[in-house]
C-alpha cells in the first residue's frame, strides 16, 4: 500500500511527483506509454517560465523527471489498464497491482493526428497540433489549420493575429462550429476557408515543413505553406476509469479544480475539463493535487 499513487507522466504528474515527495508521501509515478508527457513530441518550449532563451521539451521533462526521482519518487513504467476509484487500487497492463491512500490521475489528453506518415515524419519540424503553443513560430508565415469545428476555427484565430494567411482544410461543405465562431473566421480577412478538401500529403524537405497536397473533390493541387497545424480533436486518457468518474461530452473528467468527487482521488493536466492546457497549467495543477493529498491524508490521520 502506497501513501500517494501518480498516474501519469507529464509536467502535470512529475510536479505532483515533486510535491508529493517533499511532503513525504513518498510517491509512485506510473507513467505509461509516454514518459515526458505530449511535450516529448515537440521540440522547442519558449513559454516556460525560468528559460530566457527557451528551452528543448525533452530536456524540460527529463530535468522534471529527475528533480521528482532527487527527492524521492519511484517510478513504474506501465499504463494502467484499469482501477477501482474506492479502494484506490489500479491494474497495470501487465498484471501488476498497486494501491494508495490518495491517487492522482495526470493521463493527459493525446492530440489527433490524420495517420499520415509525412505528418509523423515533420511533427515538430512544421506540423503542429498546438497553435497557442507553437503559433508564434509563424509570424508573417503562411499556415495551415485541419478542421472544421470550434477548435479549429478557435485555433485559425488565434493564428491569424499571428500569421500572413490562415488556410483552414475543412472535409465537410460546412463548418461544424457554433455560429459566432464561423462568423468570425469567415470575417477575418487573412482566413481563407477550403470545404470539401482533405489532405493527401505533407510536403517538406530536410529544412521541415514546405506545403501540402490536398485534394478538392478529385482535384489534386498543391499548397505551398510553413506550418500545418491539426484542430481535429483531442482524446483524454481516461478508458482505464471504467466510467467511475463522470465525464464531460468532449470525454475529460469532471472536476472541482483538481477535487473529483471521490474522497483521495484528486486530478490533475489536460485530462480535467479546463479551459487551458499548457505545461505551466498542468504542473500547477499537480503542485494543487499533491497539497490537497497531503491534506487529506493529514485530515484522514494517514500521512
Ligand atoms: C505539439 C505540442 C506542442 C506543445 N507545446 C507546448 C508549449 O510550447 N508550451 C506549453 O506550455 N505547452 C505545450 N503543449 C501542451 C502541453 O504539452 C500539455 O498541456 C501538457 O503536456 C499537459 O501535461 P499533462 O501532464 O496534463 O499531460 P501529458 O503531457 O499528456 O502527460 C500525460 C501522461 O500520462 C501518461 N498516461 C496516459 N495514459 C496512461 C495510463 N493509462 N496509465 C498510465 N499513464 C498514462 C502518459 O504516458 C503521459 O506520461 C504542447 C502540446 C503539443 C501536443
Amino acid at each position: 500500500m502506497q501513501k500517494c499513487l501518480i498516474i501519469g507522466g507529464g509536467p502535470a504528474g512529475y510536479t505532483a511527483a515533486i510535491y508529493a515527495a517533499r511532503a513525504g508521501l513518498d510517491p509512485v509515478v506510473i507513467e505509461g506509454p509516454e514518459p515526458g508527457g505530449q511535450l516529448t513530441t515537440t521540440s522547442l518550449v519558449e513559454n516556460y517560465p525560468g528559460f530566457k532563451d527557451g528551452v528543448d521539451a525533452t530536456i524540460l521533462m527529463t530535468d522534471m523527471r529527475a528533480q521528482a526521482e532527487r527527492l524521492g519518487t519511484k517510478f513504474v513504467r506501465g499504463s494502467v489498464r484499469s482501477c477501482d476509484l474506492e479502494a484506490k487500487s489500479v491494474t497495470l497492463d501487465g498484471g501488476e497491482s498497486l494501491s494508495a491512500r490518495a491517487l492522482i490521475i495526470a493521463t493527459g489528453a493525446a492530440a489527433k493526428y490524420l495517420g499520415l506518415p509525412s505528418e509523423r515524419q515533420f511533427r515538430g519540424m512544421g506540423v503542429s497540433a498546438c497553435a497557442t503553443c507553437d503559433g508564434f513560430f509563424y509570424r508573417g508565415r503562411i499556415v495551415a489549420v485541419v478542421g472544421g469545428g470550434d477548435t479549429a476555427c478557435e485555433e485559425a484565430m488565434y493564428l491569424a493575429g499571428l500569421a500572413k494567411e490562415v488556410h483552414m482544410i475543412v472535409r465537410k461543405p460546412f463548418l461544424r462550429a457554433s455560429v459566432a465562431n464561423r462568423k468570425r473566421v469567415e470575417e477575418t480577412p487573412n482566413i481563407t476557408i477550403h470545404y470539401e478538401t482533405v489532405t493527401k500529403e505533407i510536403l517538406g524537405d530536410a529544412s521541415g515543413v514546405t506545403g501540402v497536397k490536398l485534394d478538392h473533390n478529385g482535384e489534386v493541387f498543391d499548397m505551398s505553406l510553413d506550418g500545418f497545424f491539426l484542430a481535429i480533436g483531442r482524446h483524454p486518457n481516461t478508458e482505464f476509469l471504467g466510467g467511475q468518474l463522470e465525464l464531460d461530452a468532449n470525454g475529460y473528467i469532471v472536476s472541482d479544480g483538481v477535487l473529483t468527487s471521490k474522497p483521495g482521488v484528486f486530478v490533475a493536466g489536460d485530462v480535467r475539463n479546463t479551459d487551458f492546457r499548457q505545461a505551466i497549467t498542468a504542473a500547477a495543477d499537480g503542485c494543487r493535487a499533491a497539497l490537497e493529498a497531503e491534506k487529506y491524508l493529514k485530515n484522514n490521520d494517514q500521512a
